[in-house]
Protein backbone atom coordinates (compact mmCIF):
# COMPACT_ATOMS: atom_id res chain seq x y z
CA UNK A 1 0.00 0.00 0.00
CA UNK A 2 1.72 3.49 -1.10
CA UNK A 3 0.95 6.37 1.58
CA UNK A 4 1.82 9.86 1.78
CA UNK A 5 2.04 12.69 3.92
CA UNK A 6 -0.55 15.33 2.39
CA UNK A 7 -0.01 18.96 3.30
CA UNK A 8 -3.65 19.31 2.31
CA UNK A 9 -5.20 17.73 6.11
CA UNK A 10 -1.13 17.58 7.34
CA UNK A 11 -1.75 13.62 7.68
CA UNK A 12 0.24 10.18 6.33
CA UNK A 13 -2.97 8.85 3.53
CA UNK A 14 -3.14 5.86 1.48
CA UNK A 15 -3.17 6.63 -2.23
CA UNK A 16 -5.90 6.17 -4.09
CA UNK A 17 -5.72 7.24 -7.98
CA UNK A 18 -8.68 9.01 -9.48
CA UNK A 19 -8.78 6.31 -11.98
CA UNK A 20 -7.17 2.74 -10.74
CA UNK A 21 -3.53 2.07 -12.37
CA UNK A 22 -3.09 5.66 -13.31
CA UNK A 23 -0.96 8.69 -11.82
CA UNK A 24 -1.07 12.14 -12.97
CA UNK A 25 1.17 14.32 -11.22
CA UNK A 26 2.14 18.22 -11.87
CA UNK A 27 5.57 19.50 -10.15
CA UNK A 28 6.29 23.16 -10.16
CA UNK A 29 9.20 23.51 -12.35
CA UNK A 30 12.24 25.88 -12.59
CA UNK A 31 12.33 29.68 -13.61
CA UNK A 32 14.75 29.74 -16.35
CA UNK A 33 16.58 32.99 -15.72
CA UNK A 34 19.66 31.06 -14.12
CA UNK A 35 21.02 27.50 -13.62
CA UNK A 36 19.11 25.94 -11.15
CA UNK A 37 20.98 25.10 -7.72
CA UNK A 38 21.12 22.02 -5.82
CA UNK A 39 18.56 22.90 -3.75
CA UNK A 40 15.50 23.24 -6.71
CA UNK A 41 17.33 19.95 -7.61
CA UNK A 42 15.78 18.32 -4.42
CA UNK A 43 11.81 19.28 -5.72
CA UNK A 44 12.77 17.54 -9.07
CA UNK A 45 13.98 14.52 -7.42
CA UNK A 46 11.14 14.13 -5.61
CA UNK A 47 9.24 14.28 -8.39
CA UNK A 48 11.40 11.66 -10.36
CA UNK A 49 11.26 9.18 -7.15
CA UNK A 50 7.22 9.44 -6.76
CA UNK A 51 7.35 8.81 -10.65
CA UNK A 52 9.43 5.95 -10.72
CA UNK A 53 7.48 4.58 -7.27
CA UNK A 54 4.96 4.20 -9.56
CA UNK A 55 6.33 3.08 -12.80
CA UNK A 56 7.98 0.07 -10.57
CA UNK A 57 4.33 -0.77 -9.02
CA UNK A 58 3.12 -0.82 -12.46
CA UNK A 59 0.79 2.20 -12.85
CA UNK A 60 0.57 4.23 -15.97
CA UNK A 61 2.43 8.15 -15.13
CA UNK A 62 1.52 11.14 -16.38
CA UNK A 63 4.21 13.91 -15.52
CA UNK A 64 4.04 17.38 -16.01
CA UNK A 65 6.45 20.36 -15.28
CA UNK A 66 6.19 23.88 -16.04
CA UNK A 67 8.62 25.79 -17.26
CA UNK A 68 8.84 29.17 -16.17
CA UNK A 69 10.04 31.79 -18.75
CA UNK A 70 7.91 34.82 -18.35
CA UNK A 71 8.51 38.23 -16.04
CA UNK A 72 6.25 40.43 -15.26
CA UNK A 73 7.77 43.67 -16.33
CA UNK A 74 6.61 46.22 -14.49
CA UNK A 75 8.09 49.98 -13.38
CA UNK A 76 11.69 50.43 -12.75
CA UNK A 77 11.14 50.49 -8.76
CA UNK A 78 9.92 46.62 -9.58
CA UNK A 79 12.77 45.56 -11.70
CA UNK A 80 14.46 43.53 -8.88
CA UNK A 81 11.49 42.16 -7.88
CA UNK A 82 11.31 40.02 -11.26
CA UNK A 83 13.51 37.18 -11.78
CA UNK A 84 13.49 36.80 -15.72
CA UNK A 85 14.57 40.52 -16.05
CA UNK A 86 17.13 40.10 -13.21
CA UNK A 87 18.41 37.26 -15.49
CA UNK A 88 19.07 39.51 -18.69
CA UNK A 89 20.47 42.35 -16.71
CA UNK A 90 22.62 39.88 -15.43
CA UNK A 91 23.96 38.46 -19.02
CA UNK A 92 24.00 42.33 -20.74
CA UNK A 93 20.90 41.96 -22.43
CA UNK A 94 18.08 44.39 -23.44
CA UNK A 95 14.97 43.96 -21.79
CA UNK A 96 12.25 42.93 -24.56
CA UNK A 97 10.49 39.63 -25.11
CA UNK A 98 12.86 38.64 -27.86
CA UNK A 99 15.46 38.70 -25.74
CA UNK A 100 13.53 37.03 -22.55
CA UNK A 101 13.08 33.92 -24.77
CA UNK A 102 16.74 33.57 -25.74
CA UNK A 103 17.52 33.66 -21.72
CA UNK A 104 14.50 31.08 -21.07
CA UNK A 105 15.72 29.16 -23.72
CA UNK A 106 19.32 28.78 -22.67
CA UNK A 107 18.59 28.41 -18.91
CA UNK A 108 15.66 25.56 -20.43
CA UNK A 109 18.20 23.72 -22.32
CA UNK A 110 20.47 23.84 -19.13
CA UNK A 111 17.88 22.15 -16.79
CA UNK A 112 17.21 19.35 -18.50
CA UNK A 113 20.96 19.25 -18.77
CA UNK A 114 21.16 19.10 -15.37
CA UNK A 115 18.29 16.77 -14.75
CA UNK A 116 19.71 14.25 -17.16
CA UNK A 117 22.86 14.53 -15.00
CA UNK A 118 21.31 13.35 -11.98
CA UNK A 119 19.49 10.56 -13.89
CA UNK A 120 16.07 12.55 -13.07
CA UNK A 121 13.67 11.18 -15.90
CA UNK A 122 12.09 14.01 -18.58
CA UNK A 123 8.35 14.51 -17.53
CA UNK A 124 5.98 13.51 -20.12
CA UNK A 125 5.55 17.36 -20.48
CA UNK A 126 7.14 20.28 -19.59
CA UNK A 127 4.81 22.89 -20.81
CA UNK A 128 6.09 26.78 -20.97
CA UNK A 129 3.95 29.65 -19.15
CA UNK A 130 5.20 31.44 -22.67
CA UNK A 131 2.89 28.88 -24.74
CA UNK A 132 0.11 28.53 -22.52
CA UNK A 133 -1.51 31.87 -22.56
CA UNK A 134 -4.54 31.20 -24.19
CA UNK A 135 -5.04 29.09 -21.36
CA UNK A 136 -4.11 31.02 -18.75
CA UNK A 137 -6.56 33.83 -19.92
CA UNK A 138 -9.42 31.14 -20.35
CA UNK A 139 -9.22 30.26 -16.57
CA UNK A 140 -9.59 34.76 -15.95
CA UNK A 141 -12.04 35.33 -18.30
CA UNK A 142 -13.94 32.33 -15.80
CA UNK A 143 -13.36 34.02 -12.77
CA UNK A 144 -14.55 37.14 -14.17
CA UNK A 145 -17.42 35.73 -15.05
CA UNK A 146 -18.13 34.42 -11.68
CA UNK A 147 -17.23 37.79 -10.35
CA UNK A 148 -14.08 36.47 -8.47
CA UNK A 149 -12.04 38.54 -10.13
CA UNK A 150 -12.05 42.54 -9.64
CA UNK A 151 -9.80 44.84 -11.85
CA UNK A 152 -7.76 47.65 -10.35
CA UNK A 153 -6.01 50.16 -12.70
CA UNK A 154 -2.57 47.79 -12.47
CA UNK A 155 -4.51 44.74 -12.93
CA UNK A 156 -6.93 41.92 -12.40
CA UNK A 157 -6.84 40.53 -8.94
CA UNK A 158 -8.64 37.34 -7.56
CA UNK A 159 -10.82 38.19 -4.64
CA UNK A 160 -10.22 35.71 -1.71
CA UNK A 161 -12.64 36.71 0.24
CA UNK A 162 -15.26 35.07 -2.83
CA UNK A 163 -13.94 31.73 -1.81
CA UNK A 164 -14.55 29.91 1.68
CA UNK A 165 -12.22 27.60 1.52
CA UNK A 166 -8.87 30.23 0.70
CA UNK A 167 -6.09 28.56 2.37
CA UNK A 168 -6.96 25.37 2.79
CA UNK A 169 -3.10 23.70 2.49
CA UNK A 170 -2.46 25.69 5.60
CA UNK A 171 0.26 27.85 6.53
CA UNK A 172 -0.99 30.74 4.66
CA UNK A 173 0.32 33.32 7.12
CA UNK A 174 4.10 32.09 7.27
CA UNK A 175 5.86 34.39 4.40
CA UNK A 176 6.60 33.12 1.28
CA UNK A 177 9.49 35.42 -0.67
CA UNK A 178 10.18 32.72 -3.51
CA UNK A 179 7.65 34.01 -5.98
CA UNK A 180 7.48 37.63 -5.41
CA UNK A 181 6.47 38.64 -8.80
CA UNK A 182 4.55 41.95 -8.52
CA UNK A 183 4.23 44.76 -6.52
CA UNK A 184 1.83 44.78 -3.24
CA UNK A 185 -1.25 47.01 -4.73
CA UNK A 186 -2.81 49.11 -1.75
CA UNK A 187 -6.46 49.28 -3.59
CA UNK A 188 -6.96 45.37 -3.16
CA UNK A 189 -10.12 44.25 -1.44
CA UNK A 190 -8.18 41.88 0.74
CA UNK A 191 -4.62 41.82 2.03
CA UNK A 192 -4.32 37.96 0.34
CA UNK A 193 -5.88 38.99 -2.99
CA UNK A 194 -3.61 38.36 -5.70
CA UNK A 195 -3.22 39.30 -9.05
CA UNK A 196 -4.40 36.80 -12.19
CA UNK A 197 -3.34 39.36 -14.81
CA UNK A 198 -1.30 42.51 -14.79
CA UNK A 199 -1.09 45.49 -17.23
CA UNK A 200 1.81 46.41 -19.43
CA UNK A 201 0.90 48.86 -22.19
CA UNK A 202 4.94 48.95 -23.45
CA UNK A 203 5.78 44.59 -23.25
CA UNK A 204 2.68 42.78 -22.76
CA UNK A 205 0.59 40.76 -24.62
CA UNK A 206 -1.96 41.92 -26.53
CA UNK A 207 -5.55 40.18 -24.89
CA UNK A 208 -8.93 40.51 -24.66
CA UNK A 209 -8.50 41.24 -20.72
CA UNK A 210 -5.84 44.07 -21.60
CA UNK A 211 -2.37 44.26 -22.70
CA UNK A 212 -0.19 42.99 -20.04
CA UNK A 213 1.47 39.25 -18.04
CA UNK A 214 -0.34 36.57 -16.22
CA UNK A 215 0.14 36.50 -12.80
CA UNK A 216 2.41 34.24 -11.14
CA UNK A 217 0.03 31.30 -10.09
CA UNK A 218 -2.07 31.23 -12.69
CA UNK A 219 0.47 29.13 -15.54
CA UNK A 220 0.58 26.36 -13.11
CA UNK A 221 -3.20 26.15 -12.81
CA UNK A 222 -4.00 26.44 -16.41
CA UNK A 223 -1.06 24.03 -17.24
CA UNK A 224 -1.97 21.36 -14.91
CA UNK A 225 -5.58 21.16 -15.99
CA UNK A 226 -4.66 21.54 -19.62
CA UNK A 227 -2.50 18.32 -19.52
CA UNK A 228 -3.94 16.41 -16.31
CA UNK A 229 -7.54 17.47 -16.51
CA UNK A 230 -9.92 19.80 -13.94
CA UNK A 231 -8.76 17.24 -11.02
CA UNK A 232 -5.77 15.34 -10.76
CA UNK A 233 -4.05 13.16 -8.24
CA UNK A 234 -0.88 14.68 -6.77
CA UNK A 235 0.87 18.16 -6.96
CA UNK A 236 4.34 18.57 -5.73
CA UNK A 237 7.04 21.35 -5.15
CA UNK A 238 9.03 23.03 -2.38
CA UNK A 239 7.92 23.92 1.24
CA UNK A 240 8.40 27.78 -0.03
CA UNK A 241 5.53 27.44 -2.28
CA UNK A 242 2.82 25.88 -0.14
CA UNK A 243 1.62 28.85 1.81
CA UNK A 244 0.93 30.93 -1.33
CA UNK A 245 1.42 29.91 -4.39
CA UNK A 246 -0.13 26.30 -3.89
CA UNK A 247 -2.77 27.74 -1.80
CA UNK A 248 -3.47 30.28 -5.21
CA UNK A 249 -3.59 27.86 -7.35
CA UNK A 250 -6.20 25.72 -5.47
CA UNK A 251 -7.79 29.04 -5.11
CA UNK A 252 -8.41 29.54 -8.73
CA UNK A 253 -8.58 26.31 -10.26
CA UNK A 254 -11.20 25.21 -7.58
CA UNK A 255 -13.24 28.41 -8.07
CA UNK A 256 -13.15 28.10 -11.37
CA UNK A 257 -13.95 24.59 -12.24
CA UNK A 258 -16.26 23.99 -8.33
CA UNK A 259 -14.41 20.45 -8.62
CA UNK A 260 -11.49 19.44 -6.64
CA UNK A 261 -8.03 20.56 -7.88
CA UNK A 262 -5.18 17.67 -6.70
CA UNK A 263 -5.78 15.29 -4.37
CA UNK A 264 -2.32 14.99 -2.59
CA UNK A 265 -0.04 17.32 -2.47
CA UNK A 266 3.83 16.47 -1.27
CA UNK A 267 6.63 19.40 0.09
CA UNK A 268 10.45 18.64 0.28
CA UNK A 269 12.21 20.27 2.43
CA UNK A 270 14.81 22.81 1.75
CA UNK A 271 18.76 21.98 1.02
CA UNK A 272 20.54 24.20 3.42
CA UNK A 273 23.88 25.37 3.71
CA UNK A 274 24.33 25.89 7.36
CA UNK A 275 21.30 26.69 9.58
CA UNK A 276 20.01 29.13 5.91
CA UNK A 277 18.12 27.37 3.31
CA UNK A 278 20.07 27.16 -0.43
CA UNK A 279 18.36 30.38 -2.10
CA UNK A 280 20.15 32.78 -5.20
CA UNK A 281 18.87 35.35 -3.12
CA UNK A 282 21.23 35.18 -0.10
CA UNK A 283 24.19 34.10 -2.15
CA UNK A 284 24.44 31.15 -1.12
CA UNK A 285 23.91 28.49 -3.60
CA UNK A 286 25.92 25.78 -5.67
CA UNK A 287 25.33 24.47 -9.14
CA UNK A 288 25.61 20.59 -9.95
CA UNK A 289 28.51 22.33 -12.41
CA UNK A 290 30.18 23.18 -9.40
CA UNK A 291 29.44 19.93 -7.94
CA UNK A 292 31.19 18.01 -11.42
CA UNK A 293 34.12 20.55 -11.48
CA UNK A 294 34.73 19.71 -8.03
CA UNK A 295 35.18 16.34 -9.01
CA UNK A 296 31.99 14.34 -7.78
CA UNK A 297 29.38 12.50 -9.35
CA UNK A 298 26.15 14.03 -9.83
CA UNK A 299 25.07 10.88 -8.62
CA UNK A 300 26.72 11.04 -5.67
CA UNK A 301 24.33 13.93 -4.65
CA UNK A 302 21.68 12.06 -5.59
CA UNK A 303 22.99 9.68 -3.05
CA UNK A 304 22.77 12.06 -0.75
CA UNK A 305 19.50 13.01 -1.08
CA UNK A 306 18.45 9.52 -0.68
CA UNK A 307 19.64 9.53 2.53
CA UNK A 308 17.51 12.26 4.52
CA UNK A 309 13.84 11.82 3.82
CA UNK A 310 12.11 14.95 1.81
CA UNK A 311 10.60 16.27 4.34
CA UNK A 312 13.10 16.51 6.61
CA UNK A 313 15.79 19.67 6.05
CA UNK A 314 18.97 18.25 4.94
CA UNK A 315 22.63 20.29 5.02
CA UNK A 316 24.38 20.21 2.29
CA UNK A 317 28.40 20.00 2.95
CA UNK A 318 31.37 19.12 1.22
CA UNK A 319 32.01 16.53 3.91
CA UNK A 320 29.11 15.61 4.09
CA UNK A 321 28.57 14.93 0.12
CA UNK A 322 32.20 13.09 0.29
CA UNK A 323 31.00 10.67 2.74
CA UNK A 324 28.37 10.08 0.23
CA UNK A 325 30.58 9.33 -2.75
CA UNK A 326 32.34 6.89 -1.06
CA UNK A 327 29.14 5.00 0.27
CA UNK A 328 28.11 5.44 -3.65
CA UNK A 329 31.05 4.05 -4.97
CA UNK A 330 31.44 1.16 -1.95
CA UNK A 331 27.55 0.37 -3.90
CA UNK A 332 28.86 0.18 -7.44
CA UNK A 333 32.06 -1.70 -6.72
CA UNK A 334 29.77 -4.74 -4.80
CA UNK A 335 27.33 -4.78 -7.52
CA UNK A 336 30.44 -5.04 -10.13
CA UNK A 337 31.42 -8.07 -7.52
CA UNK A 338 28.08 -9.97 -7.18
CA UNK A 339 27.31 -9.18 -10.86
CA UNK A 340 30.98 -10.61 -11.44
CA UNK A 341 29.55 -14.39 -9.40
CA UNK A 342 25.92 -14.01 -11.09
CA UNK A 343 25.06 -16.33 -13.75
CA UNK A 344 21.70 -15.84 -13.32
CA UNK A 345 19.83 -13.20 -11.97
CA UNK A 346 16.98 -13.30 -9.89
CA UNK A 347 14.71 -11.27 -7.53
CA UNK A 348 15.02 -12.05 -3.93
CA UNK A 349 11.35 -11.69 -2.43
CA UNK A 350 12.26 -11.41 0.77
CA UNK A 351 14.33 -7.82 0.39
CA UNK A 352 12.00 -6.76 -2.13
CA UNK A 353 9.12 -6.66 0.38
CA UNK A 354 11.07 -4.75 2.56
CA UNK A 355 12.49 -2.17 0.62
CA UNK A 356 8.94 -1.74 -1.18
CA UNK A 357 7.75 -1.11 2.48
CA UNK A 358 10.36 1.60 2.79
CA UNK A 359 9.48 3.31 -0.61
CA UNK A 360 5.94 3.00 -0.06
CA UNK A 361 5.85 4.73 3.03
CA UNK A 362 5.67 8.09 2.42
CA UNK A 363 9.20 7.43 0.11
CA UNK A 364 11.23 6.18 3.25
CA UNK A 365 14.59 6.84 0.83
CA UNK A 366 17.13 6.24 4.26
CA UNK A 367 15.00 2.80 4.99
CA UNK A 368 15.04 1.77 1.87
CA UNK A 369 19.09 2.65 1.86
CA UNK A 370 19.29 0.72 5.02
CA UNK A 371 17.94 -2.23 3.07
CA UNK A 372 20.47 -1.89 0.81
CA UNK A 373 23.50 -2.16 2.59
CA UNK A 374 21.52 -5.16 4.61
CA UNK A 375 21.49 -6.84 0.88
CA UNK A 376 24.78 -6.06 0.49
CA UNK A 377 26.28 -7.15 3.83
CA UNK A 378 24.04 -10.37 3.17
CA UNK A 379 25.09 -11.35 0.03
CA UNK A 380 26.41 -15.03 0.05
CA UNK A 381 25.42 -15.48 2.42
CA UNK A 382 21.62 -15.50 3.47
CA UNK A 383 21.19 -14.53 -0.20
CA UNK A 384 22.95 -15.51 -3.42
CA UNK A 385 24.99 -13.53 -5.76
CA UNK A 386 22.81 -14.14 -8.43
CA UNK A 387 19.95 -13.12 -5.55
CA UNK A 388 22.14 -10.30 -4.76
CA UNK A 389 22.65 -8.79 -8.25
CA UNK A 390 19.48 -8.99 -9.66
CA UNK A 391 17.56 -7.56 -6.70
CA UNK A 392 19.73 -4.51 -6.46
CA UNK A 393 19.48 -3.97 -10.31
CA UNK A 394 15.48 -4.35 -9.27
CA UNK A 395 16.16 -1.60 -6.57
CA UNK A 396 17.64 0.60 -8.61
CA UNK A 397 14.82 1.33 -10.59
CA UNK A 398 12.88 3.43 -8.03
CA UNK A 399 16.60 4.91 -6.95
CA UNK A 400 18.02 5.78 -10.24
CA UNK A 401 21.28 5.46 -8.80
CA UNK A 402 22.98 3.52 -12.29
CA UNK A 403 24.60 1.11 -9.91
CA UNK A 404 25.36 -1.05 -12.93
CA UNK A 405 27.22 1.64 -15.15
CA UNK A 406 30.92 2.75 -15.25
CA UNK A 407 30.61 6.52 -14.95
CA UNK A 408 33.53 7.16 -11.92
CA UNK A 409 35.90 5.02 -13.97
CA UNK A 410 34.94 7.31 -17.22
CA UNK A 411 35.30 10.40 -15.53
CA UNK A 412 39.19 10.51 -15.48
CA UNK A 413 40.62 9.03 -18.03
CA UNK A 414 44.18 10.02 -18.84
CA UNK A 415 45.02 11.90 -21.71
CA UNK A 416 46.99 9.04 -23.36
CA UNK A 417 44.54 6.61 -22.97
CA UNK A 418 42.48 9.00 -24.53
CA UNK A 419 44.15 9.24 -27.61
CA UNK A 420 44.93 5.15 -27.83
CA UNK A 421 40.88 5.32 -27.57
CA UNK A 422 40.83 7.81 -30.72
CA UNK A 423 43.02 5.31 -32.57
CA UNK A 424 41.79 2.08 -31.65
CA UNK A 425 37.92 4.03 -32.85
CA UNK A 426 39.69 4.39 -36.38
CA UNK A 427 41.05 1.56 -36.61
CA UNK A 428 37.76 -0.32 -36.33
CA UNK A 429 36.31 2.14 -38.38
CA UNK A 430 39.01 0.65 -41.11
CA UNK A 431 37.86 -2.59 -39.87
CA UNK A 432 41.48 -2.85 -38.94
CA UNK A 433 40.68 -5.75 -35.98
CA UNK A 434 44.57 -6.67 -35.69
CA UNK A 435 45.66 -2.93 -34.62
CA UNK A 436 42.26 -2.56 -32.57
CA UNK A 437 43.61 -5.40 -30.63
CA UNK A 438 46.77 -4.69 -30.34
CA UNK A 439 45.64 -0.87 -29.40
CA UNK A 440 43.25 -2.46 -26.78
CA UNK A 441 46.40 -4.19 -24.67
CA UNK A 442 48.49 -1.03 -25.03
CA UNK A 443 45.30 0.23 -23.08
CA UNK A 444 45.04 -2.53 -20.73
CA UNK A 445 48.64 -1.92 -20.34
CA UNK A 446 47.96 1.36 -18.77
CA UNK A 447 45.06 0.00 -16.10
CA UNK A 448 42.10 0.58 -18.15
CA UNK A 449 39.31 -2.07 -19.93
CA UNK A 450 37.98 -1.14 -23.17
CA UNK A 451 34.53 -2.85 -24.53
CA UNK A 452 32.34 -2.61 -27.60
CA UNK A 453 29.18 -1.94 -27.05
CA UNK A 454 26.51 -0.18 -28.69
CA UNK A 455 27.20 2.88 -27.56
CA UNK A 456 30.85 2.93 -28.64
CA UNK A 457 33.79 1.90 -26.79
CA UNK A 458 33.02 1.17 -22.95
CA UNK A 459 36.03 1.86 -20.44
CA UNK A 460 36.36 0.65 -16.63
CA UNK A 461 39.59 0.22 -14.14
CA UNK A 462 40.78 -3.22 -14.92
P1 LIG B 1 12.03 28.25 -8.36
O1 LIG B 1 12.84 28.13 -9.63
O2 LIG B 1 12.56 29.28 -7.40
O3 LIG B 1 10.57 28.44 -8.64
O4 LIG B 1 12.18 26.86 -7.57
C1 LIG B 1 11.95 25.60 -8.15
C2 LIG B 1 11.64 24.59 -7.06
O5 LIG B 1 12.74 24.44 -6.14
C3 LIG B 1 10.44 24.95 -6.19
O6 LIG B 1 9.66 23.79 -5.96
C4 LIG B 1 11.07 25.43 -4.90
O7 LIG B 1 10.20 25.29 -3.80
C5 LIG B 1 12.27 24.51 -4.79
N1 LIG B 1 13.37 25.03 -3.94
C6 LIG B 1 13.91 26.26 -3.97
N2 LIG B 1 14.94 26.36 -3.08
C7 LIG B 1 15.06 25.16 -2.47
C8 LIG B 1 15.95 24.60 -1.49
N3 LIG B 1 16.94 25.32 -0.93
N4 LIG B 1 15.79 23.32 -1.12
C9 LIG B 1 14.81 22.56 -1.69
N5 LIG B 1 13.94 22.99 -2.63
C10 LIG B 1 14.05 24.28 -3.03
ZN1 LIG C 1 3.60 26.17 -9.57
Amino acid sequence: MIKFHNTLGGKVEEFVPLTPGKVGMYHCGPTVYDQVHIGNLRSFILADLLRRLFEYSGYKVQQVMNITDLGHLVSDGDVGEDKMTKGLLREGLEVTSENMKVLADKYTEKFKEDISKLNILLPHHLPKASEHLKQQIELIKTLQEKEIAYTLEDGIYFDTSKDPDYGKLGGIHEDSSSRVRVTENTSKRNPKDFALWKFDSKLGFESELGKGFPGWHIECSAMSMEYLGESFDIHTGGMDLAPIHHNNEIAQSESATGKPFATYWLHNEFVNMGDKKMAKSDGNILTISTLIEKGYSPLAYRYFLLGSHYRTPTSFSWEALEASENAYKRLKLLLKLFKSNATNPSVSEKYKKEFTEAIENDLNTPEALAVVWKLAKNAGDDLSYDEAYGTLLDFDKVLGLKLDENEFEVKDIPEQVKFLLEERLEARKNKDFARSDVLRNNIQELGYDVKDTEKGQEISVV
